[in-house]
């Protein structure tokens, strides 16, 4: 015990209180008082702790550290934050399971968010990818519906492999994602252990005005690692925070984690007639199309200090683009463009970039104001256009868009590329990526999943998925399965 004088308690008022042990009662054996404010504050500030949990993403942790451009970008991208080697920007990061909640465990099977915000003299601006560089569909109507199919059944509260399979089978645009997450890669050894992938397509514009699709791929210094179902499951009967503990231990003891930024880039003009749809989130750009280039390296060096408010809080949101990089036609990203900053009114408030941890680094002039809990309204004149000096827009800083041949105005799928196909790349994954004991564990992990309260109907239906993906992999699936 240190005999140190101590601070006296007080309420969030300040003022100092007489007891953290006894409630005020009449008498030693009550009734309590209502008088006793310190109480009540206590027990109804208890009930207000939580915001409501991520719906998708709830489960994570995260760090801080800086990201540091290595080499010259400028052929490609006039971000300021990207604008000279050796420039360094602040940057925060959280990692998650997707489907899990928050008090789930870590090492289950699950793609992980890889949530980036850079704190750039041009504004925030975030970047909200996965550890894989493709998605279970490829539209914004069906993500509601592909995330009930992951969550928990309306009857009995339970999660329900059935129904999963049942949305994937009906959905084989999921096949990629689904085949990457049924190799070792669905459960990694830890968030240090992984790359992260922008995943959509962005457009890039340089300084004179020349544009470009790219593709973010943040590689990992420590090597790819993952943990086989087996260890998994043992793993998070031991520590369900396994993976939030090892970011934080390995950065506490100084051992930061590292990632290698790498851009893919495909020339404006290319996106129209490339030989599949370049904005279709389930499917990846070929290496030997368009190889990665390193520009950059991020590290994460600084653990939060309080969890809650620069963690739970954090509020990453793809539409915070900065001058030089824009949204693409992936349908997706568009939609996730609302869906972000929408759950962060909801879940934080109005106010939620008022947050230091949402708070720009850099000096903001907007003309939004007040709403709960606002405490610095920006000051007169209130309104644009004014003649008071107050702050003018600049088109300079629109971000790079693209030119648009509409047609009529139509609810269907993207217009076609020569080689849409949903099966060619997880097939390629499968047959020419995976080596013989990755296939051996993905056919054991489809296996495990597909067994586990899936009808003998719905494995049929699994198998076909599978045979489509590859014939070789169906019949080992079906064998596996016990020949459905
Ligand atoms: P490449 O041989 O050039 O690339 C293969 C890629 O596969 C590498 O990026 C590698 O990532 C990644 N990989 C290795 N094992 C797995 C796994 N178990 N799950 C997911 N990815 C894995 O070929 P292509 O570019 O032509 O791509 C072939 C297939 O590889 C694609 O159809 C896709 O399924 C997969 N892939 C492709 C990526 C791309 O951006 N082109 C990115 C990731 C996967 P690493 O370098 O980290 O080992």
């Amino acid at each position: 015990m240190s005999t140190s004088k101590r601070p006296v308690t007080t309420t969030d008022a300040g003022i100092p209180a007489a007891s953290d042990e006894f409630s005020l009662t009449a008498g030693p054996d009550g009734p309590i008082l209502l008088q006793d404010h310190y109480l009540l504050q206590k027990m109804a500030q208890f009930n207000r702790e939580r915001v409501p949990e991520r719906v998708v993403h709830a489960k994570g942790g995260g760090a801080h550290g800086f990201f540091e451009v290595t080499e010259d970008v400028s052929p490609w991208c006039k971000a300021h934050f990207l604008g000279e080697k050796g420039r360094r920007t602040p940057v925060l990061a959280r990692f998650s399971t997707v489907a899990q909640e928050m008090g789930s465990a870590d090492t289950v099977r699950d793609p992980r968010g890889f949530a980036l915000k850079f704190y750039t003299q041009e504004g925030n601006y975030d970047l909200v990818g996965n550890n894989t560089p493709v998605f279970f569909i490829r539209d914004p109507q069906k993500f509601q519906d592909f995330i009930h199919s992951q969550k928990r059944r309306a009857d009995n509260h339970l999660r329900d492999n059935n129904m999963q399979w049942d949305f994937w089978t009906l959905s084989p645009e999921s096949a990629h994602q689904v085949a990457i997450l049924m190799t070792d890669r669905g459960i990694p050894r830890s968030w240090r252990h992984m790359n992260g992938y922008g995943s959509h397509t962005f457009l890039w514009e340089n300084a004179g005005g020349k544009k470009f699709w790219v593709k973010y791929h943040f590689k990992t210094v420590q090597g790819i690692e993952n943990f086989t179902a087996a260890d998994a499951q043992a793993v998070a009967a031991e520590d369900k925070d396994y993976h939030l503990r090892d970011l934080y231990n390995s950065i506490a003891k100084g051992d930061a984690p590292e990632w290698r930024l790498e851009m893919q880039v495909m020339p404006f003009e290319d996106a129209a007639d490339y030989r599949f749809n370049p904005f279709d989130l389930t499917k990846v750009w070929p290496h030997t199309d368009y190889p990665n280039i390193p520009i950059g390296r991020m590290v994460l060096d600084r653990n939060p200090a309080n969890y809650f408010a620069e963690i739970e809080q954090a509020s990453f949101e793809p539409a915070n683009m900065v001058r030089g990089i824009g949204p693409s036609p992936d349908k997706m990203l568009l939609g996730r463009l609302f869906s972000y900053p929408d759950a962060h009114r909801h879940r934080i408030g109005t106010n939620y970039l008022e947050l230091p941890v949402n708070r720009p680094q850099c000096p903001r002039h907007s003309y939004n104001r007040d709403g709960a809990m606002r405490h610095d309204n920006p000051p007169d004149p209130v309104y644009a256009p004014n003649s008071f000096g107050g702050p003018q827009a600049d088109p300079a800083f629109e971000l790079p868009n693209w030119q648009v041949e509409a047609g009529e105005i139509a609810r269907t799928a993207y217009t076609k590329h020569a080689k849409d196909d949903d099966f060619i790349q997880p097939g390629t994954l499968y047959r020419t990526v995976l080596s013989d004991s990755d296939r051996d564990h993905m056919v054991s992990n489809i296996a495990g999943h597909a067994s586990d309260g899936v009808t003998s109907d719905m494995q049929k239906r699994v198998i076909e998925y599978w045979g489509r993906v590859d014939a070789d992999l169906g019949r080992r699936v079906a064998a596996a399965l016990g020949g459905a």
